[in-house]
């Protein structure tokens, strides 16, 4: 059994003594201010088994990881007829580009870059009012991670409406060819909410089990829905960096801007990562390393 205790405090201490720690969000006030000295990282297991090293119980703003909750809670709601609304390729642009709504008009390119994700959003709430979806989509983390003290930030989520625009931009223009159905503003103010989800790396870690399909795991979708999932991490989980993701580390991960990445080891873990400092790509400087470490000391890759 490979030692993951060990392994986790050879990746602490390696990142603790890192000096290029990327740079913070700057573009969400309340990201901006968050010391970018802190590094978290747990692992959890099916049976219970739960590993961690350094701030792994300091709570995040989980931002895009999000998306993957959310597209849970679409796909259940729609099935397959969600993919008229929204593409499974990767986009090979940056996580909030516009361009190629422009040429596919209207039609996001995948679920995890922002315009994909507000149509996912958009696509969960079914009619229903941001208050509801909001509470089934907490509702949903919370029995997937097996812990209650899971909670939406309102000062961040207030700081995302204030310096949304650019995200009001996307949404816009995919309304404006039809593409959401329900009052746009309602969408974002979901979809800033849903961003503004707060956890800790072992909240995290525990929440992503019900993708890892071991036994024992929490049975929230189908194996279908799940490797599905799985498979859109791989390709979109990191925007303009997920073949970069993919060559380094080889398995299922989400980042977001708030310095968290989820990682899925299919059939034997769950990983979640925290650092607050990105690359130039917008995810985790020293998450994708720490992940990188972890991936290469485990075997893990899919593709090994
Ligand atoms: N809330 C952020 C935004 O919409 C999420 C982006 C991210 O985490 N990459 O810009």
């Amino acid at each position: 059994m490979t030692d993951v205790q060990s392994i986790l405090d050879r990746i602490g201490e390696a990142m603790q003594a890192t000096k290029d720690r990327g740079t913070v969000a700057q573009y969400i006030p309340p990201l901006a201010r968050v010391d970018p000295a802190q590094f978290g990282m747990a692992v959890a297991f099916a049976d219970g088994r739960l590993f961690s090293t350094g701030d792994a119980e300091t709570r995040f703003s989980i931002q895009s990881i999000s998306k993957v909750f959310t597209l849970s809670l679409a796909l259940g709601r729609l099935g397959d007829a969600f993919w008229s609304k929204v593409g499974r390729e990767p986009s090979g642009q940056a996580f909030n580009s516009i361009l190629q709504l422009e040429h596919e008009a209207g039609r996001p390119r995948n679920p995890f870059i922002n315009a994909g994700a507000i149509a996912t959003t958009d696509a969960a709430m079914a009619h229903h009012a941001p208050r509801d979806f909001l509470a089934e989509l907490v509702q949903f983390v919370r029995a997937a991670a097996g812990d209650e003290d899971i909670h939406i930030d309102a000062a961040v989520a207030q700081s995302e409406q204030a310096t949304g625009d650019l995200n009001r931009s996307l949404a816009y223009f995919m309304a404006s060819h039809q593409r959401l159905q329900n009052p746009v503003e309602q969408v974002l103010g979901a979809y800033f909410h849903q961003c503004a989800l707060s956890m800790t790396c072992v909240q995290l870690a525990r929440a992503g089990l019900m993708l890892t399909g071991a036994p024992g795991a929490p049975r929230l979708m189908s194996p279908a829905r799940r490797t599905r999932i799985n498979a859109l991490m791989m390709l979109c989980g990191h925007y303009d960096a997920s073949g970069d993701f993919a060559f380094r580390v080889g398995l299922p991960g989400k980042s977001g801007v708030g310095g968290g990445i989820l990682i899925v080891a299919p059939g034997k873990a769950s990983i979640a990562v925290w650092s607050p400092g990105l690359n130039a790509q917008g995810n985790s400087k020293l998450g994708t390393e720490a992940a990188e470490m972890f991936a290469q000391a485990t075997g893990w890759s899919v593709f090994s």
